[in-house]
């Protein structure tokens, strides 16, 4: 049979890559009785939120926090419309702050988690400040709940914006033009550099922007989401798998190991996509959630300015620097998630914390009973690591290994008697290598106030059935973020074929 088929495969949906939010996207659309076929580069769902195995054991490859969960929230509503039902753990507390000088618990309640901060650091009106950040969490779920026409794209989308019960989005509004630190400064705890570094962590692994630079809006949601953190049982992949499932039970295709190396629309108005290993397909709809960057290069035509803009605008994200190992033993930890605060410099690492995720004990689909499997993530760039010989990279490589292993070592006693082994380690490089994302940015664009949410590129381009979607698009970065772009345009795409 040929690898080559001259006759394109036609498909009402083409969806490109097979990610959070392309799975997502592709599965509500199966569901709702569209063709819908998915493209995707790798032999493995997932994307950022993949896993890989060595041996008897299984590792998340980045993306380990499951958040977005309830009901009203973006991921609640796409498992509950598909009826899928995930093995997510709340854990409480929701993760460990390891500062240098000792431990910050983020309590799940919030009560719990305001008294304890406000006693831990003492200044200003930290009450008042959390108080208005929980406010913040709850107007933003309330407002963008139930609107697939945001960010207005179209006439239609303005008309239903300017629906009178969206009035309340006006008071909100202030929040994506102004920066947590102005937040900070009004409830007066800014003037804590403790408390300010700790309040830039947890910002840098949400939106990955400081309290400088994140618009208060966004940054609220950043920093309350540990008060509902889940732990998927399995890791991250079983729910991507039940997409997956649930995308081919509904009569969905999902084709791996085809890269997508071009998109271009006809002159009879449908798109066609080809990809690395020759089969071509064509579709009236397109939804890639290939990243913008990489876009600018796949898509020909007209778009290509569109993606152009947008790479050009947003020329900086983060790359990202991980480590895998397993431990001889089952540490002592209140949660799985451990952000470590560190304050020395360590090599090639652009943030001042390490995330720390540590299998559940009972996970027996990560590691066998009386080992771990542990994923640690930081901030990178991506220059650190660009044109090194493979000698460079190895060596650099592992100076990473050696500084992050002495640093966890030290500052992680529950880990202290146990043999470390399997351990291997991710550079920009390498998740270059399986996500194809250019130059490894893994994080989305960062939230700033001058490029807040409403400036990403929009979920409906402005060419006739293309959709933009996934992390460097509308709203961004975070698998809950991903998947409420997925449904907006699942709904978007429904809409505009009836
Ligand atoms: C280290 C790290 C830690 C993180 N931690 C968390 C966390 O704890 N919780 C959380 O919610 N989020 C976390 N995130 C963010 C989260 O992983 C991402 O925002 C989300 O998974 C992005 O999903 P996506 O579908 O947009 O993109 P991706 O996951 O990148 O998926 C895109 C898919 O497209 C495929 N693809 C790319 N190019 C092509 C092409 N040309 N043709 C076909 N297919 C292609 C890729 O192979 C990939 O499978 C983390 C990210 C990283 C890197």
């Amino acid at each position: 049979m040929s690898h080559h088929p001259q006759v394109p495969t036609t498909t009402e949906t083409l969806v490109l890559g097979a990610g959070y939010a392309g799975l997502a996207a592709a599965a509500l659309l199966a569901q709702a009785g569209q063709d819908v076929t998915v493209v995707e580069a790798h032999d493995t769902v997932g994307g950022c939120a993949s896993f890989f195995k060595m041996g008897k054991y299984a590792f998340d490859v980045g993306a380990t926090t499951f958040s977005g969960v309830r009901p009203h929230q973006p991921a609640g509503r796409v498992f509950a419309r598909l009826g899928l039902q995930p093995e997510l753990e709340r854990v409480d507390p929701g993760m460990i702050l390891r500062l240098p000088d000792g431990d910050v618990i983020r309590h799940a309640d919030p009560e719990a988690w305001i008294d304890h901060v406000a006693e831990l650091f003492p200044v200003g009106d930290q009450r008042g400040f959390w108080k208005h950040l929980y406010g913040l969490e709850t107007a933003v779920y309330d407002l963008i709940q139930d609107k697939p026409y945001l960010p207005p794209s179209t006439a239609g989308d303005w008309i239903r914006m300017a629906d009178p019960r969206n009035l309340s989005a006006v008071r909100l509004l202030p929040g994506l033009f102004r920066p947590m630190s102005a937040l900070m400064q009004r409830y007066g705890v800014d003037a804590d550099p403790r408390f300010l570094s700790l309040v830039n962590e947890q910002m840098l692994i949400s939106t990955q922007s400081t309290a400088a630079e994140a618009p208060y809006l966004t940054g609220a949601m950043g920093l309350t989401y540990p008060s509902e953190t889940y732990y998927p049982v399995g890791g991250m992949i079983r729910p991507a798998i039940l997409l997956l499932r649930s995308i081919t039970g509904h009569g969905g295709q999902v084709k791996f190991r085809r890269r997508v190396i071009s998109l271009s629309q006809t002159r009879d108005g449908w798109w066609e996509a080809a990809t690395s290993n020759g089969e071509r397909y064509r579709a009236r709809t397109v939804i890639s959630s290939i990243p913008v960057w990489n876009m600018a290069t796949v898509v020909k035509g007209a778009p290509q300015a569109w993606y152009h803009r947008y790479a050009r605008q947003y020329p900086q994200a983060w790359a990202a620097l991980t480590l895998y190992f397993v431990l001889e033993g089952v540490p002592k930890l209140p949660t799985p998630y451990i952000q470590m605060h560190v304050d020395e410099d360590l090599p090639f690492v652009h943030s001042r914390s390490l995330f720390l995720t540590v299998s559940r004990p009972h996970d027996r689909h990560k590691a066998p009973e009386g080992e771990s499997t542990v994923t640690v993530s930081t901030h990178a760039r991506f220059a650190d690591w660009a044109d090194r010989t493979p000698e460079q990279h190895r060596e650099q490589k592992q100076r990473m290994v050696h500084a992050l292993r002495a640093v966890i070592e030290r500052r992680v006693p529950e880990f202290a008697g146990m043999r470390w082994h399997h351990v291997e380690a991710g550079t920009p490089q390498t998740w270059i290598h399986y996500t194809g994302r250019h130059n490894g940015f893994v994080g989305g664009i960062p939230h700033t106030v001058r490029q807040n949410m409403l400036a990403l590129p929009r979920n409906q381009t402005p060419f006739k059935g293309l959709y933009q979607i996934g992390d460097s698009a509308f709203p961004g970065q975070g698998t809950p973020a991903v998947m409420m772009g997925a449904w907006n345009t699942a709904e978007r795409v429904l809409a505009s074929s009836v």
